[in-house]
């Protein structure tokens, strides 16, 4: 694999129990590639940023982080299970996710919450991790609002925070599951907004998203799941304008 390969996963599978949620899913992210991910509910595009962030562990499959392979193995219960801590915890800091839910710590300001990794995780000095958030919040137009707690911040803002957060531990891949699904409708533009500036400036990002403007204006690929399993990708414009499969046609029309 060539060095500009920021991710590649490799025919990832997941099942719970008997149910097989993931059949066998590949990618390759390379550096400052958008990747859109889109499908209908339970097609399974959470399972699959969750088992890249090894939030779930995968059942097969390979998985490679900048070169570096996720080493697996089977636990008692002949469940598969990462091999070392210190692995997931490296290869965590490499990715960076932001969820639908506003995953904030509600207890701490949004400067508390940008600094937390880079100062408890990665051992960066407060000072200087404080001053990178400052940065990271005059990007995403919430410097003004840096020793709020969540509760008193609207869910657009509240979205670029964790935003921020993640931008803090400058991780290798941005994942975005569903980012702005949970937002009210005139919220959605300024997260989009700061999520097309990231893309601008080069970021590799794997986007699952509802927002079909943003695949298809952003993105530089986009992959249509359908039960488990890559059921077209390519191109957006021309996968948006010439989708191949009865599947892809039926969910374009039905999200328009
Ligand atoms: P999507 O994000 O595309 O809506 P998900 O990845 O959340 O889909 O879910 C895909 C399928 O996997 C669904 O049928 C869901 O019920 C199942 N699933 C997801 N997480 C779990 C879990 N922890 N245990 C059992 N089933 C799960
Ligand atoms: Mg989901």
């Amino acid at each position: 694999m060539t060095e500009a390969v920021a991710l590649q996963v490799k025919s990832l599978k997941k099942s719970f129990g008997q149910h097989q949620v993931l059949k066998g899913i590949s990618l390759d992210a390379h550096r400052g590639d958008v990747i859109s991910i889109i499908g209908s509910s339970g097609s399974g595009k959470s399972t699959f940023l969750r088992c890249i962030n090894l939030l779930e562990t995968p059942t097969g499959g390979e998985i490679w982080v900048n070169g570096e392979l996720i080493k697996m193995k089977n636990n008692r219960a002949g469940e598969p299970v990462p091999v070392s801590d210190k692995q997931v915890q490296r290869i965590r800091s490499r990715l960076a996710m932001v969820f639908q839910g506003f995953n904030l710590w509600s207890h701490m300001t949004v400067m508390q919450n940008v600094i937390e990794a880079p100062v408890h995780v990665l051992g960066v000095p407060k000072a200087e991790a404080i001053e990178q958030a400052e940065a990271l919040l005059h990007r995403v137009g919430l410097y003004e609002r840096r020793d709020y707690y969540p509760g008193h911040l609207s869910g657009g803002q509240q979205q670029r925070a964790a935003i921020a957060r993640a931008l803090a531990v400058e991780p290798e891949v941005l994942l975005f599951d569903e980012p702005t699904s949970a937002l009210d409708p005139e919220l959605v533009g300024e997260v989009l907004g700061v999520m097309r500036s990231l893309a601008e400036e080069g970021r590799t990002m794997l986007v699952v998203t509802h927002e079909m403007s943003f695949a298809r204006d952003v993105s530089n690929h986009v992959m249509f799941l359908h039960q488990g399993l890559v059921e077209e990708q390519g191109d957006p414009k021309e996968l948006f304008n010439a989708p191949e499969s009865e599947r892809l046609k039926q969910f374009i029309s039905s999200i328009y």
